[in-house]
């Protein structure tokens, strides 16, 4: 009985695996199907002066719409899109298209704004990679100290070395970069202080946890911290409600982001949501 248990076990993983591969394979047809034929699009998320309230930047962020008008997360899409090699045509997509979308705020009167783009690792460790962001600047004609690329906090970890010459060499086109999801890995201070880098995004977990426990708010305390001995930018993300605004507020945060303010919006809703927020604020 054990062992006929056994098999029947083994026969279950074996095909769950087969499903999984299946399943992926599928994926990679069907992503690769919606980006050629314009099923993906980018949704824009306001970044809030805390002291302020008004809105300095938008982070772009990746959507996939199938035909049947339903939603699958970046975070199923992105690994699939990594993993097949797509990522490298996909983010350049991203960045031009968010280059071109800050152009278009720009001529519409909001100069001092900044468009962020998530990059990922398999992205920034290809050997065009600089070409291309070059390339992406000059013809879309945004100006690259309002362009910002997102890298997380584990891939700032990985090859040091290679990493400090890659941020050198981002910086020098004038991009600016931000660690996301920072306070899930374990980089040091040492490490933060040899990167060039502009600024730390507060991962959404210890924004959650900061109106909770003490030692929740310790965490997004000490990032806070670590960021202004620093000299760099902060914000926070993820930021659903006032008391988490407030309380960031007061312990230095200058930055923040989150449903509070606005969610991911289309670019034609995020150019009448920032003509509103002018409005309001005149
Ligand atoms: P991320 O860069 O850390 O983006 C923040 C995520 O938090 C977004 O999820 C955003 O919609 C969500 N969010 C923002 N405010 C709130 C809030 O107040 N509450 C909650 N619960 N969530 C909030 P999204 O859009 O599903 O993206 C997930 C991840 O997918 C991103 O995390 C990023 O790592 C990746 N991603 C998205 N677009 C791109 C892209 O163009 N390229 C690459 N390489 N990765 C992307
Ligand atoms: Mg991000
Ligand atoms: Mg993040
Ligand atoms: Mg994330």
């Amino acid at each position: 009985r054990a062992k006929s248990q056994q098999r029947a076990g083994h026969f279950y993983f074996s095909r769950n695996m087969g499903v999984e591969i299946r399943e992926r394979v599928r994926m990679m047809h069907a992503l690769r199907t919606a980006f050629s034929q314009h099923e993906l699009f980018l949704m824009y998320q306001p970044q809030i002066d805390l002291a302020t309230r008004r809105p300095v930047g938008a982070e772009a962020l990746l959507r996939w719409r199938t035909r049947d008008g339903k939603f699958v997360s970046p975070d199923r899409f992105i690994p699939i899109a990594e993993y097949s090699g797509l990522i490298i045509e996909l983010g350049e997509w991203v960045l031009r298209t968010a280059c071109a979308e800050l152009v278009r705020l720009r001529a519409a009167g909001h100069r001092d704004f900044t468009v962020s783009v998530n990059v990922s690792q398999v992205q920034f460790r290809h050997p065009q990679f600089l070409a291309m962001l070059r390339q992406a600047l000059d013809d879309t004609g945004a100006p690259p100290e309002y362009v910002e690329l997102e890298i997380t906090e584990s891939m700032a970890m990985e090859e040091p070395h290679l990493l400090v010459e890659m941020l050198a060499e981002v910086r020098g086109t004038g991009v600016k970069v931000a660690i996301d999801d920072f306070g899930t890995g374990f980089s040091s201070l040492s490490h933060l202080q040899r990167l060039q880098i502009d600024r730390l995004k507060i991962d959404r977990a210890f924004v959650t946890e900061i109106t909770g426990s003490s030692r929740g708010s310790s965490i997004a305390e000490m990032v806070i911290q670590l960021g202004r001995n620093l000299g760099l930018s902060i914000v926070a993300e993820g930021v659903e409600d006032e008391r988490q605004a407030q309380v960031l507020f007061h312990l230095g945060c200058p930055l923040a982001q989150g449903f509070l303010f606005a969610r991911p919006m289309p670019a034609e809703d995020l150019m009448a949501w920032l003509a509103g927020e002018a409005r309001r604020s005149a």
